[in-house]
């Protein structure tokens, strides 16, 4: 670990910004080769810890999935690699844009450059993904990259932190340290931009600070993500998906679905469906390796919380697996649970649950769904499930998300031409792919005027002149 970022964090953090900053207007423009090396240095940096990466956040968890850390990390880093490195070359290329009739044969362009620093503050639910997936946007847009890694997750932090620094010079990226204070003080310095992940709460104090130096953000945010079911599903199919995309990572997934919201008359038996496919695909043993822990005994007794709230209100609490072995508790594991009948008032839905803990709501006809999400904060994503296109439409065409899968959880997000980013309160502005390049990028409008067309010199004394050149405008709309 770098020492110096860890004496007076924030002071270390302040210095080592200005110098990047100045390079950044030193050398404002890296050419094509520059960046695909930093990218080619990135995939290395992944690439080659691997296992040690898989290895320090499971220490981090108490027990992470290595299956997880590998198809919801690594594997969507390396692919977001290999785009940004397949495309980067047009990506950079000037794009033409249409030219006005009247100022022919002049040229228009639209020129992507660098904004210069850009500062990514993530969270701890897929440390490495949440850190290094904007990485790779900021620096194919030629950016420098300055990353704030969370505190609950030391060991992979620290790992980071090491391997970056082994590859890349701390005027390139850099990783900070986990104090408090440099969390507080990071959103405060005066980035070309700031990628903030996390809850919507702390995303508020990030945005106003930013705001006071009218640094741009995207804002990935949190919130309560709802699943519908129309009548017209197939419930086996909806409920095998809806579990696995609730119990990935244990439910410590922004797009997670939050809550689900089924016929009344189909409530209890999609319950029963969802827990057999919980139990079918994660077991009754809490020591079983694909099912992860809970990041910490806070958020544990958080969710137990929420558990008893909806039991006390009246629902029935539906779980695979036996929750009262001692052994769930010793693994940090919480069993699966379903809150079959919830309501409104239930702690479980005030607050975004982040665990493998799943509401199910009865509704009575399908536009209740509607108002229901609607009555809401707008989600981060929204899934709807069934065979009814009318229907479907419906939903899509009524309820404003940050993006929708059809019939399964989670999979829009791994879409690399699609963006990804939330609405409102789950959030502004987008990454992936070429979103992200454009997102770090200015894009620069350049016109090129043509020696050949005089129409645009509107200069006085103006005489007639104007009078014709209105004339031709309204002769040309
Ligand atoms: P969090 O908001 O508690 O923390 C996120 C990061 O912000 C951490 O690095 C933390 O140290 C830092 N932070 C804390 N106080 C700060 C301050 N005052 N100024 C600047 N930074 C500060 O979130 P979390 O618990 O780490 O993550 C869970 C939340 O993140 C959930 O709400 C989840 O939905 C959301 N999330 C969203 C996405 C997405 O893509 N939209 C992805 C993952 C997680």
């Amino acid at each position: 670990m770098d020492k110096s970022l860890t004496n007076a964090p924030l002071q270390a953090l302040e210095e080592a910004f200005h110098a990047m900053r100045a390079r950044s207007r030193d050398e404002p423009a890296p050419d094509l080769a520059q960046r695909l090396d930093r990218l080619a240095r990135l995939r290395s940096v992944v690439a080659d810890n691997e296992e040690r990466f898989r290895q320090a956040i499971s220490v981090d968890f108490g027990h992470r999935c290595a299956v997880e850390t590998t198809i919801a990390e690594t594997m969507l880093l390396f692919s977001e690699l290999r785009h940004a490195t397949k495309h980067l070359r047009a990506w950079m290329t000037p794009q033409r844009v249409a030219t006005a009739l009247q100022f022919l044969p002049a040229r228009n362009r639209l020129m992507p450059q660098p904004l210069g620093v850009v500062g990514i503050i993530a969270p701890w639910n897929y440390p490495l993904q949440l850190t290094l997936a904007p990485t790779i946007g900021a620096i194919a847009a030629g950016n420098r990259v300055i990353i704030k890694p969370s505190e609950l997750v030391p060991h992979f932090s620290a790992l980071l932190q090491e391997t970056v620094a082994q590859r890349f010079d701390a005027t390139e990226v850099l990783i900070t340290g986990v104090e408090d204070e440099v969390a507080k003080g990071f959103a405060s310095l005066p980035f070309d931009h700031l990628v903030f992940t996390g809850s919507t709460r702390v995303g508020r104090l990030v945005a106003e600070a930013a705001g006071r130096n009218l640094t741009p953000v995207t804002l990935e945010l949190g919130g309560k993500s709802p699943a519908i079911i129309d009548a017209s599903a197939d419930l086996d199919e909806a409920a095998e998906r809806i579990a696995y995309g609730k119990l990935l990572n244990a439910g410590q997934t922004c797009i997670a679905p939050d809550y689900v919201l089924v016929p009344e008359r189909s409530l209890q038996a999609f319950a029963e469906k969802v827990r057999a496919q919980m139990r079918r695909m994660f077991g009754t043993d809490p020591a079983n390796k694909d099912y992860t822990s809970i990041i910490s005994d806070r958020h544990y007794a958080r969710l137990e919380g929420l558990v008893a709230d909806a039991a006390r209100h009246g629902a029935k609490i539906l779980q695979p697996a036996k929750p009262d072995d001692p052994n769930w508790k010793a693994h940090r594991k919480f069993p699966p649970t379903l809150i079959a009948g919830a309501t409104e008032t239930m702690a479980a839905m005030q607050e975004e649950i982040f665990g493998p803990v799943l509401p199910v709501l009865g509704t009575r006809e399908p536009v209740e769904a509607i108002a229901f999400v609607n009555a809401r904060d707008r989600p981060l994503a929204l899934y709807w499930f069934g065979k009814d296109a009318a229907a479907r439409d419906e939903v899509l065409a009524r309820t404003v998300s940050g993006g929708v899968t059809v019939n399964d959880c989670l999979f829009h997000f791994t879409q690399i031409n699609q963006p990804m980013g939330g609405v409102g309160a789950s959030g502004t502005g987008a990454y992936h792919g070429e979103w992200g390049f454009r997102t770090f990028s200015k894009l620069k409008p350049v016109f090129y005027r043509s020696r050949f067309n005089r129409l645009a010199d509107l200069y006085p004394p103006y005489g007639g002149k104007i009078a014709r050149l209105e004339k031709l405008m309204r002769f040309m709309s």
